[in-house]
């Protein structure tokens, strides 16, 4: 299996890039430098077999995933202003709201009152917690359709007075007119129905309290290590992951089937029984950078469903020794918080196949933990409510043992993207930057023959990050935090288009997708 060189000093680079530009305000090119980052580590992980080496790309890997999320959050709330901002509201009016005000303790220029050039933006606040908490993405409002997704139970607990305050918001507004009443003198108020009112008012606050807690039921695993909760549910459970299922380019038919075999069962549980029950679990196969994990993540929005995302090595590195109990807590977690997902990625290295030199004993418990809480699973199947699905991923399905494949009922190819695929592809990255009118995206789609939606993204980010490089050469960092916006935003050409592409190479070679190939042949069943 190739798998395309991931240098170190790059990921240097470009953490180093994505930092600065985050420290500009040019947030949308940092964001893009980070997700490239993540997705280095993530080849990076997939070659490093030294366990010590690997966890500690692992623990770098979340960093820079925290910092992402760090920053998202940061462009969710300016795009707040932003929206504030479009109803004549001029920006720093919006942004001096009492959970921005200035205080001694506060000295940040960032909400500072000071006029400023709109058009360069200043540096992000501080990453003091205890000063200015940035919003994680899933404390922001959740789309309409998409319920959110349970999370750790600490940051229940911290969004819970929220949820209060906004209620009881919303309550004082609606006993407005009662109270306009109240102080309408030409009407006298009886002492009794003023309590009654307030009595009328406390149950109904209550019976929403009361609410709110069965609707934020924790999990609390008794016989379980508390740490071990915390750390599955901070570390596993993934809030709302927000992927939809236009963010993913083509895929049509792994889409359709994973609706089939996923979405529809939890959508009308009572026609998925007996001859009908769903798949026990479903693996999706195929090369490296295909948009598997976003397939997942698509599922959990898609179908509203707690979304439990496990990589394999996290599991066998990370809690090694805790890995067995893991798993049961895992799914026992998942039937309480269903209807859940539970994707578990690089599903191969924990399943080796059996009996090769490379299993640990550690290992094969772990696996055959797995196997016993699957079949758990679909006995629990009749349960309407109580639906988990394994959602696996693999690049080495040869290297799944037979075991498991059984379990995997449901076996789909994800290919490499066709033409129209990476025309659409190149359509979802591009879509924030601006492009020169000579670009002619079918003719790049039909130069990235052979390439993954993860390298396409590469040479998209590599393109649209050209001119930036040539402004910046050279300059300092207080030079190019001067720069204004517009100066480093210059539309993508043709020549940064050819100058990606040769940087970039294909990552699958033909002899993989052979293997794939016969591997669907022989064990493929769509
Ligand atoms: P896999 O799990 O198959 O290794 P991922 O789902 O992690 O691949 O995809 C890696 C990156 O590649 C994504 O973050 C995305 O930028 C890009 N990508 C891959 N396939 C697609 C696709 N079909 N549509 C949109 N982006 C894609």
């Amino acid at each position: 299996m190739t798998v395309m060189a991931v240098s170190t000093s790059q990921i240097n680079e470009d953490t180093k890039l994505a930092r600065e530009m985050a420290l500009m305000g040019n947030y949308e090119t940092s964001g893009v430098y980070y997700q490239g980052v993540i997705q280095q580590i993530h080849k990076l992980l997939m070659i490093i077999s030294e366990p010590t080496r690997k966890a500690k790309w692992q623990l770098v890997q979340q960093q820079v995933a925290q910092e992402y999320e760090q920053m998202k959050a940061i462009t969710s709330t300016l795009q707040l202003f932003r929206i504030d901002a479009h109803v004549d509201r001029p920006i720093g009016q919006a942004m001096r709201s009492p959970a921005f005000e200035e205080s001694p303790r506060n000295p940040s220029p960032w909400y500072s009152s000071t006029p400023r050039d709109p058009d360069v933006w200043p540096p992000p606040p501080p990453r003091d917690p205890d000063v200015w908490p940035p919003p994680t993405p899933a404390e922001h409002k959740a789309s309409a359709h998409v319920k959110p997704i349970r999370g750790p139970v600490k940051k229940t607990e911290t969004v819970k007075p929220n949820l209060r305050s906004q209620k009881t918001n919303s309550q004082t507004k609606k006993v407005e007119p009662r109270q306009a009443n109240k102080n309408d003198r030409s009407r006298p108020v009886k002492k009794d129905e003023k309590k009654e009112e307030t009595k009328e008012k406390t149950d109904k606050e209550k019976e929403e309290i009361e609410e709110e807690e069965k609707d934020e039921r924790k999990f609390e695993g008794s016989g379980y290590d508390r740490d071990l909760i915390e750390m599955l549910e901070r570390d596993i459970v993934q809030k709302n992951p927000n992927i939809h299922w236009d963010d993913i380019a083509d895929l049509r038919e792994a889409k359709r089937l994973l609706e089939e075999a996923v979405v529809l069962p939890m959508w009308m549980p009572d026609f998925f029984k007996g001859i009908r029950r769903p798949w026990k679990g479903v693996l999706m196969v195929g090369p490296p950078g295909t948009g598997k994990t976003m397939l997942a993540k698509a599922v959990a929005t898609e179908c509203c469903t707690t979304f439990f995302n496990v990589s394999s090595t996290t599991l066998t590195s990370k809690y090694r020794g805790e890995s067995e109990k893991l798993v049961r807590l895992l799914f026992e977690m998942a039937r309480f918080y269903a209807p859940s997902t539970i994707f578990i990625d690089e599903i191969d290295s924990l399943c080796s196949r059996r009996g090769s030199e490379s299993e640990h004993e550690a290992s094969r418990r772990v696996k055959s933990e797995l196997l016993v809480q699957m079949d758990g699973i679909s006995s629990n199947s009749d349960d309407p409510g109580k639906i988990v699905m394994v959602l696996a991923a693999t690049n080495f399905p040869w290297d799944i043992d037979e075991a498991l494949r059984r379990r995997l009922e449901k076996r789909i190819y994800i290919p490499l993207p066709n033409g129209e695929g990476r025309e659409a592809l190149l359509k979802i990255n591009l879509r924030e930057v601006k492009l020169d009118p000579d670009v002619d995206l079918k003719d790049i789609a039909t130069r990235l023959k052979g390439y993954s939606g993860a390298d396409i993204t590469n040479v998209c980010r590599d393109a649209s990050m050209m001119s930036m490089r040539r402004k910046i050469a050279g300059l300092r960092p207080d030079q190019i935090r001067q720069l204004p916006k517009e100066e480093l935003d210059l539309p993508v050409t043709v020549q940064d288009f050819d100058e990606a592409l040769e940087k970039c190479n294909k990552s699958v070679s033909k002899e993989d997708l052979n293997k794939y190939e016969k591997w669907m042949q022989e064990y493929g069943s769509t």
